[in-house]
């Protein structure tokens, strides 16, 4: 599976960096209420934790 790009990610899900296609990055899979399955990268390890902090952590 090295030649379907179609929908790679082209920034990092959390601050933004641009993803390059030949990196692996840590990505994060989500079950949404109504079924849906959303999938977010990130441009490293450390930046996938602090998007978790973001959505537990934030009361609102
Ligand atoms: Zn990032």
């Amino acid at each position: 599976m090295s030649d379907g790009t179609a929908s790679f990610p082209e920034a990092c899900d959390h601050c933004g960096t641009a993803l390059e296609e030949e990196v692996r990055y840590p990505t994060a899979t989500v079950s949404e209420d109504d079924g849906d399955v959303s999938i977010f990268t990130f441009c490293d390890e450390a930046c996938k934790e602090g998007w978790l902090d973001d959505r537990s952590g934030d009361p609102r």
